[in-house]
Formats: structure tokens, C-alpha cells, sequence
């Protein structure tokens, strides 16, 4: 029966994964078990959403700000998927992170920008996931050096990682610029060019940093054929814990993907 079961989702992991474009959307953070359901069920109730994102440990740049809810957030995230299909992805930076995040039967694994900068958690992540059968999702370093972008993927790969997709969230910069995070296009184009095989998702909120121009930059990904876009959403975006300024509501996601237009 439990084989079946496990089956059947990682049947569904694998249908989601596959599909172009490919639609993760969800908060920023898991704040409190009403917000992870109500978010994940509207979204669900869109149809336009293929795998669910939320931050349960958060790496923030100074201390000070919610850290994310911790381990804690993980049943919740189990109870969205029980009632919605849908599959659920976490940030995860740390061997003790891989393993829980495993321990509560996450689908989907993604490195973040502030841990691909760094090739010891990079390889702390990656010696965690050997054996294991788990899609991983590999953030750009914050800054612009796409050799540790690649080296990142190559340490996952290595570790025996079949499933293997990067994430475009823009780069750092000095200085107040219209993004959060410089896009540098060509550096996402080069990428994609030398991982052949490798789909590449934009992130919108990250490289916008604010509402009003997530739809231009997604725009932007899909005129450049990436391969799908990640986009936080939450059921009150201006109260959000971690990076209010940025998040939409289930509803204003499926309007603005429904006004992109699409390659295909
Ligand atoms: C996030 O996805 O919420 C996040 C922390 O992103 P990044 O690693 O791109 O800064
Ligand atoms: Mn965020």
C-alpha cells in the first residue's frame, strides 16, 4: 500500500517536473499553518501551479528578521500537498535540512543564492542527497560568476543527482538599481547554453524585488525561452513576514500568468 502510495507521488513529481512551462508558485516563507493551507489551496484552485514553494529556514542576509519557522513548518506543508495534489518544494542549505526536509517527504529540493556561493555548503548539501531519488533545484551564486553556478550543479550531479534544474534570480549589485537583483540576461543565456539538458526557471520576485515589475520580467524570461518561472505568492502579501514588497495573491498570479504571452 506504501509503495503504491510513494509511487503515485513521485509519479506526479516527475509529470510536474516535466512540464513547460513549468509554474512553481508559493510563499516567500511558511509563517503559520493557516497560511500555508489557504495559500496552497488557492493556488491549487487556480490550476496554473505545478509544484508549491516555501521557505522553511531562511538565509537572510543580516540578523534580526524572521529566519523561517523551522522544521516545525514541514507537516504543513505534508497536510497542503495531502489536500491538493500538489508537490512541495524547500530551501534547504545544511545536511541536517536535507535530511528533515526527507524525513517529512518534500518532493523537490532547491540551493539557494547564498549557499551556491559557497562550495563547502554546496558539498554538505550534495554528500546529504547521495542515494537519494530527489529533483534538486540549484539557485545562481548572489554574485555574478557563473562558474560557481556551475560548479554547484556539477557537486549535485556528482552526488548522484539525476534530476537537476537551475534557477535564475538575478544578482547582487551596490546601490539602489529598478531590480533587487541585476537579471545580467546574457549570464542566464551562457548558462543555459553550457548545461545542456538542464531547464532553466526564472524568478521574477527575487530579480523584482517589488510588485510592479514582475510581469515585464517574466515577460522578458519566456521572450528568451526560459523553460518556466517560480513566483511568491501569499494570501496577504503587504503583512508577509519575508519580502512583503514583492509577493502576490493566488488570484493576481493566475491574472498575470494569463496576460504573458506565451512562446507556445
Ligand atoms: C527565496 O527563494 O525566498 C530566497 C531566499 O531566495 P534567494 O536565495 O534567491 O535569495
Ligand atoms: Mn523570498
Amino acid at each position: 500500500m506504501e509503495a503504491t502510495e510513494t509511487k503515485s507521488a513521485k509519479e506526479i513529481v516527475q509529470a510536474a517536473w516535466n512540464k513547460r512551462p513549468l509554474i512553481i508558485s508559493g510563499p516567500c516563507s511558511a509563517e503559520t499553518e493557516t497560511q500555508v493551507i489557504e495559500t496552497v489551496t488557492r493556488l491549487a484552485k487556480t490550476g496554473k501551479v505545478d509544484i508549491v514553494r516555501a521557505g522553511i529556514w531562511k538565509p537572510r542576509t543580516r540578523p534580526g528578521s524572521f529566519e523561517g519557522i523551522g522544521t516545525k513548518g514541514l507537516p504543513w506543508l505534508q497536510q497542503a500537498r495531502k489536500l491538493t495534489g500538489l508537490p512541495m518544494a524547500v530551501e534547504v542549505a545544511t545536511a541536517k535540512q536535507v535530511e528533515d526536509a526527507l524525513h517529512f517527504d518534500i518532493d523537490v529540493l532547491w540551493i539557494g543564492a547564498r549557499t551556491t556561493v559557497n562550495p563547502f555548503s554546496v558539498q554538505e548539501v550534495a554528500d546529504a542527497l547521495r542515494g537519494v531519488d530527489v529533483p534538486v533545484l540549484i539557485k545562481n551564486p548572489i554574485n555574478p560568476d557563473i562558474e560557481l553556478w556551475t560548479g554547484a550543479v556539477e557537486r549535485v550531479a556528482k552526488a548522484g543527482i539525476k534530476q537537476i534544474g537551475l534557477i535564475h534570480r538575478g544578482f547582487s549589485s551596490y546601490g539602489n538599481t529598478e531590480y533587487r537583483n541585476a537579471p545580467m540576461w546574457h549570464l542566464a543565456i551562457e548558462m543555459k547554453r553550457r548545461s545542456p539538458g538542464l531547464m532553466m526557471i526564472n524568478d521574477p520576485s527575487h530579480i523584482s524585488g517589488r510588485r510592479d515589475i514582475l510581469l515585464d520580467v517574466a515577460q522578458k524570461a519566456i521572450d528568451l525561452d526560459m523553460d518556466g518561472l517560480i513566483i511568491e505568492s501569499h494570501i496577504d502579501p503587504d503583512h508577509a513576514w519575508s519580502d512583503a514588497k514583492q509577493q502576490i495573491t493566488p488570484e493576481r498570479l493566475a491574472e498575470m500568468l494569463d496576460s504573458i504571452k506565451w512562446r507556445h
